[in-house]
């Protein structure tokens, strides 16, 4: 199986570094060594010029003391001693030939068996020239006494020094540049894999980010383009962390309304269903007893309870289909509630006083302990809430009892001013299973002491929906054998939220 090799940035760079740093020296090493190869020839040049000029100083002093005599012959004759003296005067080893290119003597002991014919036939034309032969160099120059050519003068040179010279420097610059690159590449790497570590964390924060893991500081602090980018990394998570967390907040909003919605439809379901099941049982009592005056229409004592029963049930059926009425207009037309400063004390005093007559043909007395106080509501709505929880206290006591109705500024339990109202009552109590439904749609405690009363199981249920809609509560306080505490809540119209607080006992008094 094909190995998944992959090579990282680390090795890439790594790679490169070395290979510009190999061709750095490279470049460098063969333009210094081929300057000074340039330079020793051109020092060989010099010296062998020099010394070809003397040669041609010393032949032609020596041909012109000479009585004229062709060239050749002269070579031919003081070609040897010549070459031996000029051996002697410039060091190196010489051999002279004739214009001709013939041997005409030499200052080695043997005769040369170099090749030199090309060499020769190029001075003929007046150029010197050279021949390398191992670490053996000749030189060869024309010889001449004003324009006419006497011959050629051969030097021998060895190279071995400057051979040898040229090769220390080679590894001269061989061990100069190993330790170069050795050197430059360590620290380059050592620089490359800082610089790759950053972008490591870098690429690790992104990871982070892509899990959902959002950065609570920045992945790395400098002053260059990767701090730049590090930067960008960090305030692109916060916009990510942000979008995100309002997104989730949408959805729990949504999951919510969702959830609320299905709620609705449920109760609203269990409504239709309850509000057709509690209008059928008046409407059936009222057909049966229709039928009875059909048939007993000349009993005058059946007429009577006949006539007092249908009014009842028809009484209880208008009050079922009003109530209702206003708790379903209360979900279709919300927006019909208009809040508005509502003075309270006046409309408690309103609410008391319609139950009145209820409450003295039950036998109960009320009693007011009310204080001045401005809530943010729709009076229309306190007024119904304050009419059932009255007529509930009024429905569900004994007689002789007694309903108190009382008002007093207090904070509410998230800590802000809220208007309390509370009836209590020395009635019968809510029995304890009973205590967590009261509010329910339909809920009575006994069916048929609701019915007696005329109750609905619809007064508190209507109580909640519109103390909720004015932004408010409704509680049972308190409930046993000797009477119940409901206590609503209100906002405080803004001016009044800093008052002080009152209590009951603080002002009022009983009516
Ligand atoms: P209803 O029209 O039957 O009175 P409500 O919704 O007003 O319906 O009340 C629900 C139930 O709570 C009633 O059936 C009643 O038994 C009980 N209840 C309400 N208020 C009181 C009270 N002040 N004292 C005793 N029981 C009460």
């Amino acid at each position: 199986m094909a190995s998944q090799f992959r090579l990282g940035l680390k090795g890439k760079m790594s790679l490169l570094l070395a290979l510009l740093l190999v061709f750095i020296v490279t470049c460098l090493s063969v333009l210094v060594l081929r300057g000074i190869r340039d330079n020793q020839r051109t020092m060989l040049e010099q010296s062998f010029s020099r010394q070809a000029e003397a040669a041609n100083l010393r032949v032609r002093e020596e041909y012109l003391s000479e009585s004229k005599i062709p060239p050749d012959r002269f070579m031919e004759q003081t070609g040897q001693r010549l070459a031996v003296d000029l051996g002697a005067q410039s060091g190196m080893a010489v051999t002279l030939y004739t214009a001709d290119g013939a041997f005409a003597g030499t200052s080695l002991p043997f005769q040369s068996k170099a090749d030199v014919q090309d060499a020769l036939q190029y001075t003929a034309q007046g150029h010197s020239a050279y021949i390398t032969q191992g670490d053996q160099l000749l030189f060869l120059a024309p010889l001449y006494n004003a324009d006419q050519r006497l011959g050629t003068v051969q030097f021998h040179a060895t190279l071995v020094e400057q051979n040898a010279f040229y090769a220390r420097i080679c590894q001269l610059f061989i061990l100069a540049g190993a330790t170069v690159l050795g050197v430059g590449f360590l620290i380059g790497y050592v620089y490359v894999r800082r610089q790759v570590n950053v972008i490591d964390r870098l690429n690790k924060a992104a990871v982070q980010i892509g899990q959902g893991e959002y950065l609570l500081t920045l992945p790395i602090v400098r002053k260059d383009e990767l701090g730049e980018l590090a930067q960008g990394i960090y305030e692109m998570s916060g916009s990510i962390s942000a979008s995100v967390g309002a997104l989730h907040e949408e959805k729990q909003k949504l999951i919510e309304t969702v959830g609320r919605l299905r709620e609705l439809e449920q109760q609203q379901k269990q409504f239709i269903g309850n509000i057709s099941h509690e209008l059928k049982t008046p409407l059936t009592s009222i057909i049966a007893y229709a039928d009875l005056l059909t048939m007993y229409s000349d009993d005058p004592a059946l007429l009577d309870d006949a006539g007092r029963r249908i009014h009842a049930e028809a009484q209880r059926l208008y009050s079922l289909v009003e109530k209702a009425l206003q708790l379903s207009a209360m979900d279709v037309y919300e927006f019909e509630t208009r809040a508005e400063s509502v003075s309270l004390r006046p409309l408690l005093e309103e609410a008391a006083a319609r139950l009145q007559g209820k409450a003295d043909s039950c036998g109960v007395t009320i009693h007011t302990s009310l204080v001045e106080g401005e809530v943010w509501a729709d009076p229309e709505n306190v007024m119904h809430i304050m009419l059932n929880l009255l007529d509930n206290a009024i429905k569900y006591n004994r007689p002789g009892g007694q309903v108190r109705l009382l008002n007093y500024v207090a904070a509410s339990a998230e800590g802000a001013q809220r208007m309390r109202i509370e009836v209590a009552d020395t009635g019968i109590g809510i029995p304890k299973e009973a205590v967590s439904r009261i509010f329910d749609p339909f809920y009575t405690v006994s069916r048929d002491r609701s019915r007696a009363s005329g109750g609905t199981g619809l007064g508190l249920a209507l109580v909640r929906n519109l103390t909720e809609k004015q932004g408010g509560t409704v509680q049972l306080v308190e409930t046993g054998p000797s009477g119940s505490r409901l206590r609503v809540e209100l906002l405080l119209h803004a001016g009044d939220s800093n008052k002080t607080i009152y209590t009951a006992d603080d002002e009022g008094a009983d009516s």
